[in-house]
């Protein structure tokens, strides 16, 4: 029998002895074993530290995020692989596309983060804030990457989703880290794990993997470290009371069970299009991956006037699901992971059957396609009623991660808001409705509970990515019974794994640490105007004080002709009395005009490929005629810009292209007078590389 290989200190390693047997889920045949005994636990975290965490810390975020591309692109070449691997778990080819394509869609997602990074192993979080009156002192917060490993503990239900979404977010934020996965379906994780060392793209010591029980790993956790954890809320409290990750106060992120739920709005009735889309959103959380998704509906909350009628065409819905062997064609849901999966679920069933009884599905028999219904763990779908929710408690804290839902009536939509709030803490909850005032007062009163809220009607059902499906730049956690954690999130997801620290000192000083030009820190003579130099040559305070220009009310009268801005504040014939102007005012886009008119340097042609926009822009004083105007102009940032990669044929007919990089440049606009700073802008151009076509 083939003995899954863990990945420990830059080596594939059998552990010690038989191991736990691991099972087709289809067919109840022996795959794999798994064992990680006779491991070194404490050199995992180790090799981590000091081999992998070095030279991750060493790239920059732009170098991080073309690896994760890189991994990504190399691992859609071995979906057929990872796919025939995956029907073995009992999931079905849409169920393993979510797991497999959702996971390296996940990579990429964050290979594209990068973007929003300097080409720095650190970077700067939020504003600068000045704290002098001469403008000598300042503080701001930068971010890095925190020294230890990350250590991923997941659940089995997505054994490559699981992995790669949480891997993406460390590895970009400069973090190696160690896999264990769930040992039921870890053969699946062990195969895409193979697949991404020997493609050699991830820097040794990056991403280390146990097959089987994760030993005393958690007892050799250090302070640097960050660990996560998805799975039961029974198991999360137990690692997370840890008196190692307590005594080191390791961050510990975790996703746990939770009782989502869906509620129909008050305004939706039969023949609506919203009376089919709760349906089918319905049906499809309860069968894909079998229920076995954190996200899953567990509770659904219905007025009371149509708890039959819903009900009956949910079930009729249920009964048009195809189950059985996922490489059929028609099956629709395959098995779960395996007996012990399934023999839980029953037995959760059974705990809710105290308060709520079934009203589709069965617990003892079910009809499949192409399967033994008993050698495979196969399960019916399983509806449940439970008429008196504000009376049971179970049905509101009992997890069955299968596919089982239970439908509840509500009488306003105070009572759903309620309800909702019985699941104390749950990943998503989703409301069906077109009413928007419904819709406003459902989120408002219920996100406290939620971490995150779907408003699902027909403007958006055909393109929403579904009640169960967390997205790689929203929020995934949720608070109390969801453990309180937030995976992914974008940018909030990488500061997990990023120590924030606040800098004090001089604007020049900050400048010259964070790279990233600090308004009153004195600029740098650049020899020449700046839109003549190219990308390499800009130097980060290269600064040019223009000539000045004296705006005049005519300026302003033709300004609001060509525009077609005839705002009453900028005519000369307006009273002013009660308004916030003393005479008619300048139109703040004029003076940005004005300001480019002065900074712009040449008819020739230059560096200067494009101006790319504009990151933020504030008028601080009106600018009345007469105002003498002044740009102080200074390179602020520079960050790459990757050439555009040509992967398909729309691309050849966009042409080659040029290889640039962004430059943001602080526009300060001083009107000479003892307070001079009118208005700040931060402007955004692409610039050509030098030598390069
Ligand atoms: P589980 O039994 O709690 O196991 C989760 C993970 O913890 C597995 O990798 C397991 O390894 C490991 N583990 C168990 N005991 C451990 C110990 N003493 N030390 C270190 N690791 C240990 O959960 P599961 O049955 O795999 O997953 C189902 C549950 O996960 C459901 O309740 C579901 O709601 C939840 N879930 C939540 C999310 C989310 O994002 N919130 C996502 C998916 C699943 P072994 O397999 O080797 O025991």
């Amino acid at each position: 029998m083939y003995k899954l290989q863990n990945y420990i200190s830059g080596q594939w390693i059998n552990g010690e002895g038989d191991g736990q047997m691991l099972y087709n889920a289809v067919t109840g045949d022996a795959i794999a074993a798994a064992t990680s005994k006779g491991v070194d636990f404490k050199s995992i975290l180790e090799y981590g530290r000091s081999v992998g965490n070095p030279a991750l810390r060493k790239m920059t975020f732009h170098q991080r995020g073309n690896m994760l591309k890189a991994l990504a692109l190399h691992l859609r070449t071995k979906l057929d692989k990872f796919y025939a691997i995956s029907y073995q778990t009992g999931a079905t080819k849409a169920d393993s596309w979510v797991d497999i394509e959702g996971g390296i869609g996940n990579l990429f997602a964050n290979a594209s983060l990068r973007r929003k990074f300097p080409d720095e192993i650190f970077c700067i979080d939020g504003e600068s804030h000045n704290y002098s009156k001469n403008n000598t002192f300042m503080g701001t917060h930068i971010l890095v990457p925190k020294e230890g490993i990350a250590i991923h503990i997941n659940a089995f239900n997505f054994p490559v989703w699981g992995m790669l979404e949480k891997i993406a977010v460390n590895l970009l934020a400069g973090m190696p880290c160690v896999v264990k996965p769930a040992t039921v379906t870890s053969y699946l994780t062990e195969a895409v794990v193979k697949e991404i060392i020997s493609s050699n793209i991830l820097p040794e010591g990056a991403l280390q993997l146990i097959c089987g029980s994760a030993g005393d790993l958690l007892d050799h956790v250090m302070s640097q470290d960050v660990v996560t954890f998805t799975g039961s809320a029974s198991t999360g409290l137990m690692l997370k009371s840890n008196p190692n990750i307590l005594r080191e106060s390791v961050p510990f992120n975790m996703e746990a069970d939770s009782l989502n739920c869906i509620v129909l709005g008050e305004d939706v009735t039969p023949g609506k299009p919203e009376w089919d889309i709760f349906v089918k959103e319905i049906r499809k959380e309860m069968t894909l991956k079998a229920g076995q998704r954190c996200t899953g509906i567990r509770r659904i909350f219905v007025p009371e006037n149509k708890m039959e009628d819903i009900w009956k065409a949910i079930a009729a819905s249920l009964s048009q699901t195809t189950i059985g062997n996922p490489l059929n064609s028609t099956v629709r849901m395959g098995s779960l992971a395996g007996q012990t999966q399934r023999n839980e679920v029953k037995e959760q069933v059974q705990k809710l059957l105290a308060t709520s009884q079934i009203i589709y599905g069965s617990l003892d028999s079910v009809e499949v396609v192409d399967a033994d219904a008993h050698k495979g763990a196969f399960m019916s779908p399983v509806l449940l009623m439970n008429e008196k929710p504000f009376a049971a408690d179970d049905v509101h804290s009992i997890e069955a991660f299968g596919p089982v839902s239970t439908i509840m009536p509500y009488k306003n939509l105070d009572e759903a808001i309620e309800l909702s709030k019985k699941g104390k803490g749950s990943l998503c909850s989703s409301i069906v409705t077109m009413d928007y005032t419904i819709a406003k007062k459902y989120v408002t009163g219920a996100a406290s509970h939620h971490g995150r809220i779907l408003v699902l009607n027909n403007e958006c059902a055909k393109e929403s990515t579904g009640h169960g499906s967390p997205l790689p730049l929203l929020v995934h956690g949720g608070p109390g019974r969801a453990g309180g954690g937030e995976e992914m999130g974008g940018l909030r997801g990488v500061k997990h794994y990023l120590q924030r620290t606040a800098l004090q000192g001089s604007p020049a000083t900050i400048t010259a640490i964070t790279n990233v030009y600090q308004q009153n820190a004195a600029g740098k003579d650049p020899g020449k105007h700046p839109f003549k130099k190219y990308f390499e040559e800009l130097q980060i305070g290269d600064q040019v004080i223009t000539e000045k220009r004296v705006i005049t009310s005519e300026d302003i009268d033709k300004f609001a002709d060509l525009s077609g801005d005839h705002f009453y504040a900028h005519s000369k014939t307006t009273d002013f009395t009660g308004t916030m102007f003393e005479q008619q005012v300048a139109h703040g886009y004029f003076i940005m005009s004005v300001a480019a008119g002065l900074f712009v340097d040449s008819y020739e042609k230059n560096p200067v490929l494009l101006n790319y926009g504009i990151d933020e822009l504030r008028f601080t004083k009106p600018v009345y005629p007469g105002a003498e105007i002044q740009i102080r102009f200074t390179c602020k940032e520079k960050l790459p810009n990757d050439k555009r990669v040509i992967e398909k044929p729309e691309d050849f007919k966009r042409g080659d292209d040029i290889e640039k990089g962004i430059v943001k440049w602080l526009v300060e606009i001083l009107d000479g007078t003892e307070e001079p700073v009118a208005g700040v802008a931060t402007i955004l151009t692409m610039v050509r590389r030098k030598n390069k076509n």
